[in-house]
């Protein structure tokens, strides 16, 4: 790590919610040998104290916690504040993974993984945030009956925000910047989840799921954000 990436860094305070104390040690100097600033939890009542106390720039955490599941706590948070949040699966529980992005967990990792797996997407998640806060630029781009407001990160409709993940609108938006060309699920992944590994594909059409139901006059027949089989996802400005 650079002089530079370490200043980058600091100031930033991650919130660890893990009930595990090994596990929980383990992360919080792993976070804090990167050099965040880390503050820990191990409960899931614990954790929204110390949130709203401290209110951390990134929330790490985990799912299966006593007191309140991190789903629960996942919920609460995400309704107070639109901070990061890297949800910790259970190998195989998938019902966690798509219930953590549901409700608007930004990433997730699956025990076990590598710390430097964990703090590669940490990293990222900082990067890709301070890049729309410096690139955004007003603009509105009219796709069928709705308006999606790149700048404002929302997708209108008559006039009226419609109620979509974060990262499906990112998604989107990213869609919508580079018209007409064929992504892979991977490219997705890679491009508005930023991992760095070709994995967990279905979390991209889960998302074009969901965007399908909001902008396509009918989902089972889209014309906007079309499958190209055997290939991925490419974007039509006309539909
Ligand atoms: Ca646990």
């Amino acid at each position: 790590m650079t002089v530079a990436e370490t200043a980058a860094r600091m100031g930033r305070t991650i919130l660890v919610v893990e009930d595990e104390p090994t596990l929980r040690e383990t992360l919080a100097e792993a976070l804090a040998d990167d050099g965040f600033h880390v503050i820990a939890a191990a409960d899931g009542r614990a954790a929204l104290t110390r949130f709203r106390a401290d209110r951390p720039d990134l929330v790490l955490l985990d799912v299966m916690l006593p007191e309140l599941s991190g789903i629960e706590v996942c919920r609460i948070i995400r309704a107070e504040s639109p901070v990061p949040i890297v949800m910790l699966t259970a190998r195989g529980a998938e019902v966690d993974r798509v219930v953590g992005l549901e409700l608007g967990a930004d990433d997730y990792v699956t025990k076990p993984f590598s710390l430097r797996e964990l703090t590669a997407r940490i990293r990222g998640i900082f990067r890709r945030n301070e890049r729309q806060a410096t690139t955004a630029a007003p603009q509105v781009v009219e796709i069928g009956r709705v308006e999606a407001d790149l700048a404002g990160h929302r997708l209108l409709r008559d006039g009226e925000p419609v109620a979509l993940k974060p990262k499906a609108f990112e998604l989107l938006a990213f869609l919508i910047r580079n018209p007409g060309q064929v992504f892979t699920r991977a490219q997705l992944l890679d491009q508005v989840w930023g991992y760095e590994y070709a994995g967990e594909t279905r979390t991209v059409d889960v998302h074009v799921h969901w965007l399908r139901n909001e902008i396509e006059a009918d989902p089972a027949k889209p014309v906007f954000i079309q499958t190209v089989r055997g290939v991925g996802y490419v974007f039509r400005r006309e539909g």
